[in-house]
């Protein structure tokens, strides 16, 4: 018999993963270092959506830029029709 003594403190002491499994409880594995999930619900390495939401961008046409150009569009339509109906 083995009288090493286990020095397990640490180990356990670590930041848990907390994800909602399957069966509806929180996950028990410790968290990926400098992340908040275990490697198996997003913590490993290049999983997870890239910054500032990338993905949902397909075409660019909602962006504020987009918007912005569309509005001074308009404003210059505006500006042109109402110089042509004072011409008349
Ligand atoms: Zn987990």
């Amino acid at each position: 018999m083995s009288y090493h003594i286990r020095n397990t403190g640490p180990m356990l002491a670590s930041p848990r993963c907390g994800a909602k499994t399957r069966c509806g409880d929180a996950c028990r594995s410790p968290a990926v270092s400098r992340k908040k999930r275990c490697r198996m619900h997003g913590g490993a390495p290049g999983s997870g959506a890239p910054r500032a939401n990338r993905n949902a961008r397909k075409h660019g046409l909602f962006t504020g830029d987009a918007i912005a150009e569309r509005r001074r569009i308009r404003e210059l339509l505006g500006e042109a029709r109402r110089l042509l109906e004072e011409m008349k």
